[in-house]
């Protein structure tokens, strides 16, 4: 019989599986906390549970583990990019990243990616699979291992489009914040997705507290069609549709990214434009992301960012402008790639 990977199952899914095995409901939460809490590797280090069910759980699940293939620290703030090999083999990148309030991750949510963004590296290589549960969660246990740094907060922003593999991130969200494990409150996770209309909605009836962050990039679909692929199954109109339904679900505000590319979005008309899609959605926050140049693309850097940041700022927008880390190992937005570092 196949092994099941225990540490993609959430504790209900647990207590159902030893259920079967005849084992009693509590021993699922002493097991999820010596995964999830203690982080051990190995079932035979779970003191409080009999030899007998740890040759039970030894016979039917396995612990999945990542490992560090390469790991890079930039020397110009500290920023640290590990490049990991799943266990058959694919590779995905995460980012260990320092701020004032605290150390964050941008976590890879699949092999590859479908999107097709024109100005993104991780797409360029193709889609090859969605990562299982464990596997993100498995990215932040081991980076806090290997750096012995605590992450404060998670950023779903790293390879891959989360909202494409919605149930395994949904199951992470799950993991990473049950009182039983790592605990993290979804407070302190944003999820960033290029607009999946569909998984805005569905996301939105389960109500998270989490922050949901929304790559818009261009305020009309001319513009967003050239850049973003995905404009062409959900237009812009139906975007913003959805993020005013999801913010009146959740009462939690959007986050929209807009990565200034030289030429393209840059320029007053386009602040304008997005002034007007935005105001009319009320709370919102806007985060300008100077683009990060890769080297397939040709799009360039705009020296617009704080003017652009002003303008929006001084009709009503709340505009930030996002800083980049980790620019001297390739670590910053849209620079991670699955086969390399
Ligand atoms: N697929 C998700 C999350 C991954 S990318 C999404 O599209 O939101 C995280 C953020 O980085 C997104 O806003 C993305 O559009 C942006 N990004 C991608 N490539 C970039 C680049 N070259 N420079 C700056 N930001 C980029």
């Amino acid at each position: 019989m196949e092994k099941t990977d225990i540490l993609s199952l959430t504790l209900e899914e647990l207590e159902a599986k030893l259920l079967q095995f005849g084992e009693k409901k509590f021993r699922a939460t002493q097991i999820f906390q010596w995964l999830h809490d203690k982080k051990v590797t190995d079932f035979d280090k779970m003191s409080n549970i009999s030899a007998q069910t740890r040759a039970l759980l030894g016979e039917n699940f396995y612990i999945n583990s990542l490992k560090i293939q390469k790991r890079l620290v930039s020397s110009i703030d500290n920023t640290v990019k590990y490049l990991y090999v799943l266990p058959d083999g694919n590779k995905v990148e995460t980012v260990l990243m320092e701020y004032h309030h605290g150390n964050s991750i941008c976590l890879s949510t699949q092999v590859g990616c479908k999107m097709g963004c024109k100005f993104c590296a991780s797409t360029k290589a193709g889609f090859v699979r969605n990562l299982e549960p464990s596997e993100i969660l498995l990215q932040m246990y081991e980076t806090e291992r290997d750096s012995g740094r605590t992450i404060d907060s998670v950023v779903l922003m790293g390879i891959g489009e989360p909202l494409d593999n919605f149930d395994n991130v949904i199951k992470y969200l799950n993991l990473i914040s049950h009182k039983s494990g790592r605990n993290m409150s979804l407070r302190h996770i944003s999820l960033s997705t290029c607009g999946l209309v569909d998984k805005i909605y569905k996301l939105a009836e389960m109500k998270l507290g989490l922050t949901l962050s929304v790559s818009l990039h261009a305020p009309t679909d001319e513009k967003r069609d050239q850049i973003m692929p995905i404009n062409s199954k959900y237009p812009i109109k139906e975007l913003i549709k959805a993020c005013g339904d999801y913010f009146n679900a959740t009462g939690r505000r959007i986050s929209f990214e807009f990565a200034l590319i030289k030429g393209v979005n840059d320029d007053i008309g386009t602040a304008r434009e997005l002034i007007s899609l935005l105001k009319p959605l009320g709370v919102c926050h806007v985060n300008l992301i100077p683009i990060n140049e890769i080297r397939e693309g040709d799009y360039k850097k705009s020296g617009f960012v704080e003017s652009f940041k002003k303008i929006l700022c001084d009709n009503g927008l709340n505009a930030t402008v996002r800083r980049t880390l980790g620019a001297d190992i390739e670590a910053a937005c849209g620079q991670l790639r699955r086969d390399n570092i």
